[in-house]
């Protein structure tokens, strides 16, 4: 039998649950795009995503998902031939670095593999030596979705000032902004990216690049930039009908005004900041234990270099694609698929804890996932459970 037939629940690290009152603003008859309403509405929309990012600096919204971002940012900064050094910790880092190679940068990756954040002592060792300063530009991931490490942002910064080094400091925020912590101005961050369907709980369709004036003077040489995707327009709001480049994305805008009052205006973005952790840490303790009498344990061994997003989780070979199988079928949760990359991917699932997410949905992915083991017979700790509930309780 199954126990599925009730609301499913998609708990995949992107797109991420969307909450009812934003898919209720989008229901609506098509607004006018020239004045009025949509365009004040817009004007309102600015300042709160540099709330969520901490910047004063310049936002350029953009109809895409993140790999058109991906492409924005590197085409608002660089020069066919500029030198680039690409942080891989995992798809996302190296699927960047892997465009920005098409673009005809030069990229040079330092890979740390799949289960590892940058090792910053690597990057200030290269740093260093280029004493000639060809480096025009680093890529970081702050959150690498597919191995679900955190990256050490300010880390970074303080390793390019250690070196006094002035390459631009670009950041892929997708798939964690509005869940870890982040500071795009005290942070030293020049450059960051991020899009509409995680911690922004709106559908795939919009992404943003943000920008300081320091990496708005590298706009000045890009050779790379073209009209759809030169940020400056984007940002100039005497034309509101050129910050999209024609028409605007208009119920995407609706539905994320109203995911911007939830986050910055209602709940808070410390408080959000803070549920993200605390349910990010009764994940952690329930892996905890069960892992003490099964083969079940977290992709990246130190607590403070994961994500407060999402999970990867090895449990024993071929147990994540079973228990995937099960928690959809039998339970009705889905769970995301590791990316190609990972060894014996069979092993593995990962947990999307982003966006509107609250503790019965974790729970329920906890107790789903203690169930399915149990059906599975995969051999595990027996009170993860109770281990992620007493997380819960202590928080509260
Ligand atoms: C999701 C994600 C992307 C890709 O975004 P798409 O909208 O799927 O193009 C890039 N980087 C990171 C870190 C992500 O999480």
């Amino acid at each position: 039998m199954t126990l599925a037939n009730g609301r499913h629940y998609l708990a995949i690290p992107g797109p991420s649950v969307m909450p009812d009152r934003v898919l209720q603003a989008m229901h609506r008859a098509a607004p006018n795009i020239y004045r009025g309403e949509l365009p004040d509405m817009v004007a309102t929309i600015v300042p709160d995503l540099k709330a969520i990012a901490k910047t004063k600096h310049h936002v350029a919204m953009y109809i895409c998902n993140g790999h058109g971002v991906w492409e924005a940012s590197l085409m608002n900064c660089f020069s066919r031939g500029d030198k680039v050094l690409v942080l891989g910790t995992g798809r996302f880092g190296n699927g960047w670095g892997d465009l920005a190679k098409a673009l005809g940068i030069d990229t040079h990756l330092l890979d740390f593999g799949n289960a590892a954040d940058v090792d910053l002592a690597r990057v200030a060792e290269v740093l260093e030596a280029d004493t000639a300063q060809e480096i025009k530009g680093v890529l970081i991931v702050q959150v690498d979705t597919s191995t679900s490490v955190k990256n050490d942002v300010l880390g970074l910064r303080a390793a390019l000032d250690a070196a006094g080094h002035p390459a631009l400091l670009l950041s892929d925020n997708i798939a964690c902004l509005g869940c870890d912590e982040f500071h795009m101005d005290d942070w030293g961050v020049d450059v960051m990216i991020t899009g509409s369907q995680k911690g922004l709980m709106t559908p795939p369709g919009m992404a943003f690049v943000y920008f300081n004036d320091k990496a708005d003077a590298a706009r000045e040489t890009a050779d790379l930039v073209t009209p759809y995707w030169d940020w400056r327009m984007r940002v100039d709001p005497d034309y509101f009908y050129k910050y999209f480049f024609g028409t605007a994305p208009t119920h995407h805008l609706y539905g994320l005004r109203t995911a911007l009052d939830m986050i910055v205006h209602e709940e808070g973005l410390d408080a959000v900041w803070n549920r993200h952790k605390v349910l990010a840490e009764s994940i952690w303790a329930a892996l905890e234990v069960w892992g003490q009498a099964g083969p079940i344990r977290a992709n990246i061994t130190e607590r403070e270099k994961r994500s407060h997003a999402v999970t990867l989780v090895n449990f024993g070979p071929g147990n994540g694609l079973k228990l995937r199988d099960w928690m959809e079928h039998s339970y009705g949760v889905t769970l995301g698929i590791p990316l190609e990359g990972v060894e014996n991917p069979d092993d593995y699932l990962r947990i999307g804890h982003m966006g509107h997410v609250n503790g019965q949905m974790v729970l329920g992915v906890l107790a789903g996932l203690q169930a399915g083991m149990t059906a599975l017979q995969i051999p595990h700790g027996p009170t993860g459970v109770e281990a992620a509930m007493r997380v819960v309780a202590e928080a509260t």
